[in-house]
């Protein structure tokens, strides 16, 4: 645990308090010894009075504005002369004569001077420290992101960034990403031996932007590059550049480039830099001031320095597309390198640097793993591993098992596991439903073949058919879209056929949609519909505040309605092969049902077995194995 100030000063207060009463106490005690000086012994004032009257007392010296008294008096057993103190009480004024009258030495002596200077300290220091405690809590608090102190001194708010010394990060940790990683290993390079550019004049580049989606290990990379160059990791967010108060983005920019430069050579990363760096001027409601003057700093700051400084900004965004082009020009960000998706050899690697430190039973195969997870990115893939060892811990199991393994990956693809249904109608609807998505996935050639049909529910399905992708998936032909619109459809067509019109449900409702969308994309996008070559539409449509606003497609009404029209004609296509297909084979399917709904999963090859006891099922492309 790291201790701040912060906690110091607050948990001392407490103890200043608690520690205020003790000195307090201590205080009064010495105040009052100080007076009665050296006697200890205490005598009761009735005591006093018969001593006084016995001839006894020798001395009387009053103290406290006589209110106690040092007595000298002559024991009564052993006759020896004794100093002992006497509270006396406030309203005596007969003593006084009392005491003359018997011919007493006394004297009254003022109270001692130090013990009230003692005493005043005493009041004093219990005050003084609170001040004290809270002005350190209060400049605490004010670096403190929106604490107390934020809005008194905004304008020389610290920089909200984090530096690394070691990041303990190298390429090796890095899997899947092989062309990023070589394009990075100039970098690393750069920074450990910049002598070998600049002797022959070239200019050391200032910025790296890594492009990705999310999880693919852009921020993975960045500290790997620290950790081969064995140079600190500054890190900041691109959101945490733009608060609440004008000003404070860009003295974090100022901030983060001072530290840079004394640590120099080193790495400064700025992550999700479509926060700060979007293009400036554009946007709904003008622009965003704060924003721009950041990124103002920013590009001030990126040209500020000289490229041999040895600092070199590494910039991550999925979102390349709306940053603005001063970032991207020649002397900033301009290497760009992508870090995708890994593809299946790519997962295969990553899944080998996970797994490092996982105990793995040897039954395990991770290339079965790394095909049954086409779309995963690293992020992704070191999840599943995690859960998969949860389980294993759960289930109380010495080293994960491929059911283990089987179970995260439906677990992170479709959500948590729920309770089988009762058997019943409704059951016995969605069992079919499943088996129509199978039946028409193993009966087309060109679909991918079923993993497994399951009647256990996950998330928001309570059924579920799991093909196995067979190939990467770069590049998808006509009849393969086909296939899956036709499969898609397989559970709708079931309920059409067996229950009749009347009685089919919701259930394909997510079928239905991803069908609309793959068969819009066929005509909109890839030209694959009597619309000819044409692309009407771009990937994303999403209004973004950016420069997106433009990317709306533009086509004429007709155009719009020969789309639909084209989009319907796939689709229902589609659904009378499916239908077809649930007519022709209704024997092998009601066998089929019967069994889900008995052992409420069919793997994959005992599925394919059945149905090849009816009807001819076609040879699906064998994998490439992967080298
Ligand atoms: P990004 O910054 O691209 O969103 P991160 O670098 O933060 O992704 O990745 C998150 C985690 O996922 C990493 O800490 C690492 O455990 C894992 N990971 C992601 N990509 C890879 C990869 N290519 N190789 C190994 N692990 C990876
Ligand atoms: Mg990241
Ligand atoms: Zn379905």
């Amino acid at each position: 645990m790291k201790i701040s100030w912060r906690t110091i000063v607050l948990w001392s207060l407490p103890a200043l308090v608690i520690g205020f009463f003790i000195w307090q106490g201590a205080f009064a005690q010495t105040a009052v010894n100080m007076g009665s000086n050296t006697a200890r012994t205490r005598m009761s004032y009735g005591r006093f009075l018969d001593y006084l009257q016995a001839d006894r007392v020798t001395s009387v010296d009053l103290y406290d504005g006589g209110r106690t008294a040092i007595v000298e008096a002559v024991d009564e057993l052993n006759n020896q002369v004794e100093r002992l103190r006497v509270d006396l009480p406030v309203n005596s004024p007969d003593l006084i004569s009392r005491l003359r009258e018997a011919n007493i030495n006394f004297d009254s002596h003022p109270p001692r001077n130090e013990g009230a200077v003692w005493g005043l300290l005493g009041n004093l220091i219990f005050p003084i420290l609170l001040i004290v405690g809270l002005f350190f809590l209060f400049r605490r608090s004010s670096n403190v992101p929106g604490g107390p102190g934020q809005a008194m001194n905004f304008g020389k708010s610290k920089a909200r960034f984090s530096m690394e010394a070691k990041t303990g990060v190298l390429f090796d940790d890095v899997a899947g990403v092989d062309e990023a990683k070589e394009e990075l290993q100039e970098v690393v390079t750069f920074l450990k031996k910049p002598e070998r550019f600049t002797a022959v004049g070239a200019r050391i580049p200032k910025g790296v932007l890594l492009v990705g989606p999310p999880g693919t290990g852009k921020t993975l990379l960045a500290k790997a590059i620290a950790g081969e160059a064995g140079v600190p990791f500054f890190s900041i967010s691109g959101s945490e550049f733009v608060e609440m108060f004008v000003g404070v983005g860009a003295s974090r920019v100022r901030d983060l480039f001072k530290k840079a430069k004394e640590n120099a050579p080193c790495i400064i990363f700025i992550d999700e830099i479509d926060a700060v760096g979007r293009q400036r001027g554009a946007g709904i409601g003008g622009g965003n001031d704060e924003r721009e003057q950041t990124l103002n700093q920013l590009l001030t700051e990126m040209d500020g320095f000289e490229g041999n400084s040895g600092i070199i900004i590494i910039a991550a965004t999925n979102r390349p597309d709306v940053l603005d082009s001063a970032l991207l020009r020649p002397g900033r960000f301009d290497r760009q390198v992508t870090v995708d998706a890994p593809d299946i050899k790519g997962r295969l690697s990553i899944l080998n640097v996970h797994s490092r430190d996982k105990k793995l039973s040897n039954e395990i195969s991770l290339e079965a793993i790394a095909r049954r997870t086409p779309g995963f990115t690293g992020a992704d893939l070191a999840n599943l591993l995690n859960e998969a060892a949860i389980l294993t811990a759960r289930r109380r199991k010495e080293a994960i098992t491929m059911l283990e393994i089987d179970d995260a990956v439906d677990r992170v693809v479709a959500g948590m596991e729920g309770t089988p249904l009762m058997d019943g109608k409704s059951k016995r609807l969605i069992a079919y439903h499943e088996v129509g998505h199978a039946i028409v996935g193993t009966l087309l050639k060109e679909h991918d073949p079923v993993q497994k049909v399951t009647l256990v529910p996950r998330g928001q399905a309570r059924g579920l058919t799991w093909f196995m992708p067979n190939e990467e998936q770069g590049l998808i032909s006509r009849s393969q879209i086909l296939a899956r619109i036709s499969g898609a459809l397989g559970g709708r067509a079931a309920e059409k056929v067996i229950f009749g019109d009347a009685e089919v449900t919701t259930g394909a409702g997510n079928d239905l949609q991803q069908v609309t969308g793959m068969a819009r994309q066929m005509v909109t996008r890839y030209g694959m519909s009597n619309l000819g070559p044409l692309s009407l539409e771009t990937g994303q449509s999403e209004v973004f505040l950016g420069r997106d606003m433009m990317t709306r497609s533009e086509y004429s009404d007709e155009i719009a309605s020969r789309i639909d029209a084209q989009v319907r004609t796939i689709v229902e296509h589609c659904y009378e092969e499916a239908c077809q297909m649930m007519r022709d084979n209704r024997v092998v399917i009601d066998r089929l049902v019967d069994l889900l709904i008995e052992k409420e999963t069919i793997d994959g090859d005992e599925f394919r077995q059945i149905v090849a006891e009816y009807t001819q099922v076609p040879e699906k492309e064998r994998y490439v194995p992967i080298v």
